[in-house]
């Protein structure tokens, strides 16, 4: 019975994205080629999963087979055909899952692939899971056929990976009922992928604990034989898993190749039931940052995958892949009714907890893993300060920061706030700390001079997101954070460090020469004041005691928002030789007014901005240098 009408393929082209990937994968030097296997049976695998799920719904969708993934080898024709029964797919659904760039985290990896060198592209196909398309990296043609559950219309989709692909209606007969069916034509260099022992040894490397069983039909009218059984393996007992199992269940449900740096399974017991299983990868995802990546914790119940979007997870843990199964949320529930349930909630609020609390303990136990961690994730955690108020002191108990200490601590150069807060100097009462977006530049601005002076440990922060948590108003073990380039500092009442300069008080000279730099500069700066900060260089630019700090404003106003009132204020070293060399000038010297204005754009550029006026700058400049040659 066919139910297709005699129409010709339909012909389309790959969107650009596509074109590019798959010509990577057509010419892929690749020696790992291996991959495009568990990318279909990962494929195949999703599919019988959310047919079960469906399926509660309306049971007449799944008829009475259950799941199974088949791989059927044909030597002599050099072909490997990989067949589910499970949603399949309509006209539409191809065009869009096979025509497109549908995922995220493909496209974020098109952009690691696009700054990657030539030797490390090769190295990230195997490393990040690139779907279906790998399939070109073995065949030279491929045929999809499939049959969307609970319809009575076939597709053929077809293409050589070289630019186009069609799509035309198909007899019944050639797609499971329902289900897809793979067919790669190998290329000739590819023909091991229809020996059975070198497809059994694949499928159990790569796909061992794919939680739906897979059997091998190793030629044409040999009977099926199961190579893996998809039995869950969370359920099993920890005492029955190997590191391998883990590592190997970890790259089957992440698609990524790195080792799980910290890996926990447990069982939730007691008012609810369910199990966890649950991974840190050692690397960042390409889509760490996208903003519309989602967690990856997937949700079963009862070993019935359900969704994986629900947001188990807080969005600062969403570097965090596997799954939770619950013994007690029913199976009859839509996705939204989950979502608001309390027994989510209580799931949700346990698994974030068990995850922070091991985090924890991993930082007792090895601190160098730890700092790994950190590295890769610190900056997402960090996210969770601001946004998670209940968890807010967790949380800055496990982040780690490089700081003007760390330095000379040996170690592995992390401190954490604990450190800090042991090593304070006497008086000392806030947490301080400086927000760029350079490290080096932060350790040597002019704003920390005098902190260093007085051995004040002064945090460096260059991610993005710190200067969000840190002006919001936190404190740690009830010191204030504070930036060093805001506001009027106390340090007076530290002592300095033995050798170095005291702060003597400013002589009447200098605050003269205040008045005067402030009435010249006008509405350039909101004030002008001596400084504490200072010891070696003569002056820098901080934020007014209530503006906000001036590297968030820096960041806000690259997003088009202008922070209202945020004129910086100068700030002078009066012992320094320049200011007290141009104090002395009478006020209507031509050099003392220059001065004047290259203090305020020398701080400027200390912070690594531009003068307000380029040209003027350049003006002062050159007159001065033409005074000191006459
Ligand atoms: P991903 O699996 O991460 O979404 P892939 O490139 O592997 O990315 O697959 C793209 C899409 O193609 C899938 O999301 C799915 O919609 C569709 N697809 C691929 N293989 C199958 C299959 N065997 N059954 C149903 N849909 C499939
Ligand atoms: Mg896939």
């Amino acid at each position: 019975m066919s139910t297709s009408e005699t129409t010709a393929p339909e012909t389309r082209s790959f969107e650009a994205d596509v074109a590019r990937l798959l010509h990577l994968m057509v010419h892929a030097v690749y020696s790992d080629r291996d991959v495009f296997l568990r990318e279909l049976i990962a494929n195949a695998a999703d599919a019988c999963e959310k047919l079960r799920y469906e399926a509660i719904a309306r049971p007449d969708l799944a008829g009475s087979e259950t799941p199974r993934i088949t791989i059927a080898l044909d030597p002599e024709a050099k072909r490997l055909t990989v067949t589910d029964n499970g949603i399949g797919m309509t006209e539409a659904d191809m065009i869009e899952a096979l025509g497109t760039i549908a995922r995220s985290g493909t496209r974020a990896f098109m952009e690691g692939l696009a700054a990657a060198r030539d030797g490390e592209k090769a190295q990230l196909i195997g490393q990040f899971g690139v779907g279906f398309y790998s399939a070109f990296m073995v065949a030279d043609q491929v045929e999809v056929f499939s049959r969307r559950a609970g319809t009575e219309l076939a597709f053929r989709w077809t293409s050589d990976g070289l630019g186009t692909y069609s799509i035309e209606p198909a007899d019944l007969a050639e797609a499971p009922a329902p289900g897809t069916r793979v067919v790669l034509h190998l290329k000739d260099d590819a023909t091991q992928y229809t020996e059975r022992h070198t497809v059994e040894r694949i499928v159990r490397a790569q796909s061992g604990h794919v939680p739906v069983p897979i059997a091998l039909i190793e030629k044409p009218d040999a009977e099926p034989g199961d190579i893996t059984d998809g039995s869950a393996l969370w359920t099993r007992p920890k005492s029955d898993i190997s590191a391998e199992d883990y590592t190997d269940f970890y790259r089957s449900l992440a698609g990524q190749f790195d080792q799980p740096a910290l890996t926990l399974h447990y069982r939730a017991e007691g008012k609810h039931e369910y199990n966890v299983l649950a991974f840190v990868p050692e690397s960042r995802p390409f889509d760490l940052f996208d903003p519309d990546r989602k967690g990856r914790m997937k949700l079963y119940v009862r070993r019935v995958f359900i969704t994986d979007e629900a947001e188990l997870l807080p969005r600062y843990l969403r570097f965090v892949r596997g799954l939770v199964d619950s013994a007690d949320l029913p199976l009859n529930m839509s996705r939204e009714m989950i979502q608001e349930s309390p027994l989510l909630a209580a799931i949700q609020k346990g698994v974030a907890n068990k995850i922070l609390s091991e985090l924890d303990k991993l930082s007792n136990s090895d601190a160098d893993k730890y700092a790994a961690f950190w590295d890769a994730f610190g900056a997402v955690l960090k996210e969770g300060i601001y946004e998670d108020y209940g968890r807010r002191e967790t949380l800055l108990g496990l982040a780690r920061f490089r700081s003007t200490a760390a330095q000379k601590d040996g170690g592995n150069g992390w401190r954490s706030l604990k450190d800090y807060v042991a090593t304070m100097r006497d008086n000392q009462t806030a947490i301080y700390y400086a927000t760029g977006t350079d490290r080096d530049r932060l350790a040597t601005s002019p704003q920390i001079e005098g902190f260093r002076a007085r051995g004040i440990e002064v945090l460096l922060l260059t991610d993005p997101v710190d200067s969000f948590w840190a002006a919001s108003g936190v404190d740690y073990d009830g010191k204030p954070f504070k930036s060093v380039t805001q506001g009027q500092t106390d340090l007076g009442l530290i002592e300095p460090l033995e050798g170095e300069q005291p702060p003597e008080p400013a002589a009447p000279e200098a605050e003269a020469f205040i008045a005067y730099v402030k009435e010249r500069l006008g509405e350039a700066v909101s004030d002008v004041r001596t400084s504490e900060r200072l010891t070696t260089s003569a002056a820098c630019l901080v934020a007014s005691e209530h503006g906000i700090d001036r590297q968030l404003e820096r960041l806000l106003s690259a997003n088009g928002q202008t922070p209202h009132g945020a004129r910086p204020v100068l700030e002078l070293n009066p012992r320094h030789d320049l200011v007290t060399g141009l104090a002395a000038l009478p006020d209507d010297a031509e050099l003392k007014a220059d001065g004047a204005h290259l203090l305020l754009d020398e701080a400027r550029i200390a912070d690594g901005e531009l003068p307000d006026d380029a040209r003027a700058f350049a003006d002062r400049l050159a007159r001065v240098m033409a005074k000191a040659l006459a």
